[in-house]
């Protein structure tokens, strides 16, 4: 009997990570009918990723709010889960990471006593305030979770900690998979963006976390600055959040200086090409922090806890929080050197891009069990 598989997500990070579950089970339609169902927590952002991997969403559930608080966008994720379940029959359901639609989306699915299947699981930074909510929503999918698919040994180690060592498997991290998911004509176009940037003097920065928003972003911008103009032959480049906490203070503090650029969030193809040709990244991005090692590019990581230690531990990040003189310290460390000498080149530790094969090979066995 073919399966009905509800992957239920919300953000831009969600639909990338998904997008190559979504298409390896979409390969196999004898065994799996999969529905895709966007909360839209963030509308833009998420539907406008999913089609560059020409995915469409059979549901779209329209959350998102302006200024949302948590409890809010809760409860409406919630309410308009429980009809996606009344109407349709599911066999299990799919979450990726730790956003409030991966909270609701296996909270519903368990109301429900449908077999939650969480991706990205056991990640850990071990503080439930860094990042928040992200730290304790993913702590409390793993509970309700039937099957973890953990991308690295440490997030498995995470697991077992808590007492989850049942039905865990290691299979790498989806955005690895994703990199390649994108076709070379989207790509080519993407690399025209940066035609007339010299590539060899490029930074690229995001930053987007709640736990930055206040006076951890005004250093943080501050850093920024000093270091445009101590380098003024090096661009930065910044993809700006469409959060009003984040927007409007990085235009108030950085839009007159002539070698910052800021834009609107980079489509992803586009930020993949930015990221590639980047000398340093300077992000708070959980995601960047697991696909910038496979282009071989060091990164600062503006927070001070990550649950990603496995590139720390590999030498492709450091921590340097919202730290004013570690950020300046890290980066004119890099800065002052010739690009080819920064590369750091070793193995990408979130995986081979090989993770939604597995997940697809554990899922079989799952049904067949
Ligand atoms: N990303 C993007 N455009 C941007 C900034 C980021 O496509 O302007 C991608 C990035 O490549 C990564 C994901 O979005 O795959 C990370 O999203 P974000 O930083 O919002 O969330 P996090 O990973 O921290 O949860």
């Amino acid at each position: 009997m073919v399966k009905n598989i509800l992957v239920v997500f919300g953000t831009r990070p969600e639909a990338i990570k998904l997008a190559p579950v979504i298409l390896e089970l979409k390969k196999y339609p004898n065994l799996y009918n999969v529905i895709v169902c966007n909360t839209e927590q963030q509308k833009e952002l998420s539907n406008q990723t999913l089609e560059f991997f020409d995915i469409q969403a059979d549901i779209k559930l329209d959350c998102m709010r302006e200024n949302q608080k948590l409890v809010d966008i809760q409860s409406r994720i919630m309410l308009k889960l429980q009809d996606v379940f009344n109407d349709n029959t599911i066999h299990a359901t799919i979450v990726q990471g730790d956003t409030m639609s991966v909270f609701c989306g296996a909270l519903v699915s368990f109301y429900n006593k449908i077999p939650v299947f969480h991706i990205e699981a056991g990640l850990r930074s071990n503080d439930i305030f860094e990042p928040f909510p992200e730290e304790a929503i993913r702590a409390m999918v793993s509970k309700i979770t039937t099957l973890h698919f953990a991308p690295t040994n440490d997030a498995v180690q995470a697991l077992k900690k808590e007492g989850i060592d049942k039905n865990v498997f290691m299979v790498g991290n989806t955005s690895i998979d994703a990199l390649a998911c994108l076709s070379d004509e989207i790509m080519q176009k993407s690399d025209k963006f940066l035609e007339n940037i010299d590539k060899e003097k490029l930074v690229l920065a995001t930053i987007h976390r709640r736990e930055n928003h206040g006076d951890r972003l005004e250093v943080i911008c501050k850093a920024i600055k000093d270091l445009a103009n101590k380098f003024k032959d090096h661009s930065f480049l910044i993809p700006v959040h469409p959060n009003p906490n984040v927007k409007n203070k990085i235009y108030e503090e950085l839009s007159s200086i002539s070698n910052v650029m800021l834009t609107n969030p980079l489509e992803y193809p586009m930020l993949i090409s930015v990221m590639k040709n980047s000398k340093l990244i300077l992000t708070d991005s959980g995601g960047i922090q697991e696909e910038a090692p496979s282009f071989n590019v060091p990164i600062l990581v503006l927070r001070y806890e990550t649950e990603r230690i496995e590139g720390v531990n590999a030498g492709f990040s450091k921590l340097v929080g919202a730290d004013y003189n570690k950020i300046i310290s890290e980066a004119t460390n890099i800065l002052d050197k010739h690009k080819k000498d920064t590369r750091i080149i070793k193995e990408n530790p979130y995986g081979s891009g090989n993770a939604s094969i597995y997940i697809k090979d554990y899922i079989d066995i799952f049904f067949k069990r």
